[in-house]
């Protein structure tokens, strides 16, 4: 036996499994699926063929074994040039085309006599033999390709940047003209001997290199899920190699004293009662498993991780943020786009992003009906710019890829939550200069399922922590944050300011203009408060039309802050009332073609953290005895607490009033 043997036995297995893999998986959606079975088909058999020369016919020169291997690298030559035809053919008519077509043809021709030569031709293969020249298929397929390819190749090369719309498509051309090139090279070498150079030799490692820019290619193209056929491979071969070992081994002991026909049927009923017997099969599957999935369960498990964290996420600001963030480190990408649904609005808008710069970020935004949202909605699944521009034409796909270089999209992934389109994750200009392969597109699709699960947790909180009307607040997140924020004012010192603000005179622009005029004035002022006040600062609606804000101090970390600090606090506060209070009277708002202004009365109260047993309840009841006191003047003004307004309206508070 010749260990040998077995690297093209190798070969052949991947090579055959991965032909099969492209005609039956890509059968749907690729159009090359024929040349580039054909060609796993030719180099299936051309290995078996070398596996026999080797194992019987005694060539175990070790470079002789590895040109068997890397020789049928050329037949990807075939397929490859299918392929840069499909690239070039976007324009559909040409020369180059032309001479793609004919190169294809007699490349093929050659190839195919080629094969039928081979018994012949490997006469000629040990080094220092020149190739006759009389065989003239053979003299057809080498001056074509030392002819035509190079043509092709430069003028593929040139056209590239009319061809290739994005740079990823650039790549990818790159990548198919630098195999192509190689696979030249080769054959131009092979072609030398005819003229008396013998550097026949230099043939090999260029083939191989082809070989492996080719399978890459495949790779990239998405036409294969490269860990499956791995594993398909691997497992065939470990399945086979023992049985054969163990066939080989009977052999040696038994053939001579034996004969064939014994020593045949006893390694036959040895193989089938381990095939029958034991869990053979399963544990080769386990460990071929092992070997080819180990890396992705690692990935997994990272990503269940994360996965996990944003689901408690509540926030949907900080939440996209972190989709984000994730995408960029793990995708490599330069660019992403977070789109989310405005309701009311019909349009998708952009909610967060990454490389873009902040003005086209607020022009970006998708009509509710957009092609790319229909499209979306219909495959619910991942769109790759570049499988659109292959395998689709017509007007809709013009459409579709005038958004995508709007929103400069190279791969675009769905949020669906149920039925419905939450929004869209779109990404390009991947950093590694790599394409994007099926690890990635498995990887972003469990991600974005994940995410729009997280979104719409954070969404619904939203929605149940939101005054619909106003879009601040509500009351009972009010005091919850409240209490939070006296509580770190207890511990840390940094003081803490409320103001209750309530409309002035609402009734009589309820009672004159109806409801509807009055919730208009609402959402006015929520729609203010939400604006002019800082991050930080927490706006909500008290109730009816009184609205609180509570504004937390710097964090001093440290017990009790200086009265110099509270007072520049409550300075700053008394300030930023001022400015609510005038902005409000400046608001216009147009009651039945009337244009009208409103005004706010506001009270202000504080808590420094001295004294520990003070409740928020009493804080709100403060700020409301001020703002009472604001009413008494005459309206429209900020009043600040004191234990004197205290002591002056102790008996009918506002809030008393009120409620
Ligand atoms: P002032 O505060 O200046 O003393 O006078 P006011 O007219 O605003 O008096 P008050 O605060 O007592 O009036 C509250 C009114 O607000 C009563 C109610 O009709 C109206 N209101 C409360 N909630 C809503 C709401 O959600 N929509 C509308 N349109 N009106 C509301
Ligand atoms: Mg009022
Ligand atoms: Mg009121």
């Amino acid at each position: 036996m010749n260990i040998y043997a077995f690297i093209p036995f190798i070969a052949g297995v991947f090579s055959l499994e991965a032909g099969l893999y492209i005609l039956i998986k890509a059968a749907k959606n690729y159009p090359l699926r024929l040349p580039y079975f054909f060609a796993s088909l030719c180099v299936f058999c051309y290995c078996f063929f070398n596996f026999g020369l080797i194992q019987f016919a005694g060539y175990d020169d070790i470079m002789t074994v590895w040109m068997k291997v890397f020789g049928p690298g050329a037949f990807f030559v075939i397929p490859a040039l299918f392929n840069l035809m499909l690239f070039v053919g976007e324009q559909r008519k040409g020369a180059v085309k032309f001479v793609f077509l004919i190169s294809c043809v007699l490349g093929l021709s050659a190839l195919l006599y080629r094969i039928k030569t081979i018994p012949v031709q490997f006469v000629y293969f040990p080094w220092g033999n020149a190739i006759s020249v009389t065989n003239i298929p053979y003299t057809i397929f080498f001056l074509n390709a030392s002819i035509c390819l190079p043509t092709g190749i430069l003028l593929s090369y040139f056209q590239r940047d009319r061809i290739c719309k994005t740079g990823l498509v650039k790549r990818q051309m790159n990548f198919i003209l630098f195999g192509v090139l190689f696979a030249n090279l080769s054959i131009f070498f092979d072609l030398l001997p005819a003229f008396g150079v013998n550097l026949y030799h230099m043939g090999s490692p260029l083939l191989a290199t082809v070989f492996i820019s080719l399978i890459c290619s495949i790779a990239s193209y998405r036409l294969l899920e490269l860990d499956l056929l791995l594993n398909k491979a691997l497992f065939t071969i470990l399945f086979i190699a023992p049985l054969i070992l163990i066939h080989f081994i009977i052999s040696s002991f038994f053939l001579q004293s034996s004969g064939v026909f014994l020593t045949t049927a006893f390694s036959l009923v040895i193989i089938s009662s381990i095939l029958l017997f034991t869990p053979y099969k399963l544990k080769i599957q386990r460990l071929v498993d092992k070997i080819v999935y180990r890396g992705r369960y690692d990935y997994q498990k990272i990503l269940q991780e994360v996965c996990q964290s944003l689901v408690s996420m509540l926030d949907l600001d900080q939440l996209l943020d972190s989709v984000v963030h994730i995408i960029v480190q793990t995708m490599n990408v330069e660019k992403v786009a977070i789109f989310l649904e405005e309701e009311e609005k019909h349009i998708y808008q952009v909610k967060a992003a990454y490389g873009f710069d902040e003005t086209l970020k607020e022009k970006l935004s998708l009509n509710n009906n957009a092609t790319i949202l229909e499209r979306l909605r219909k495959d619910n699944r991942i769109l790759v710019r570049e499988e659109l521009r292959q395998f689709e034409e017509g007007e809709e796909i013009n459409v579709l890829f005038k958004t995508l270089d709007l929103i400069d999209a190279e791969l675009i992934a769905p949020l669906f939550f149920k039925e419905r389109l939450l929004g869209f994750i779109a990404l390009s200009h991947k950093k590694t200069r790599h394409i994007y392969n099926q690890g990635d597109i498995d990887v972003l699709n469990a991600f974005s399922a994940e995410a729009s699960v997280a979104i719409e947790n954070a969404r619904l909180y939203g929605e149940a922590i939101i005054d619909g009307l106003t879009r601040v607040f509500h009351h009972n997140y009010f005091y919850m944050r409240l209490k939070e924020e006296m509580a770190r004012t207890k511990r840390y010192g940094n003081p803490i300011v409320l103001l209750m603000i309530d409309i002035d005179h609402f009734k009589s622009f309820n009672d004159s203009y109806g409801h509807q005029a009055g919730d208009s004035i609402l959402k006015n002022i929520g729609q203010m408060l939400k604006t002019k006040l800082r991050n930080v600062d927490i706006a909500a609606r008290y109730g009816g039309e009184e609205f609180a804000v509570i504004l937390p101090g710097a964090g001093e970390k440290e017990k009790h802050a200086p009265a110099e600090i509270i007072r520049q606090h409550i300075q700053d506060a008394l300030l930023v009332a001022e400015r609510l209070r005038k902005v409000a009277s400046e608001i216009e708002i147009n009651l039945m073609g009337k244009m009208t202004h409103i005004t706010i009365s506001i009270g202000i109260a504080y808590y420094d953290g001295v004294d520990e047993k003070f409740t928020a309840a009493e804080l709100v009841k403060r700020a409301d005895v001020a703002l009472y006191r604001a009413k008494r003047e005459g309206r429209n003004r900020v009043v600040f607490y004191s234990d004197r307004l205290e002591a002056v309206d102790d008996q009918n508070s506002y809030e008393d009033k009120q409620y």
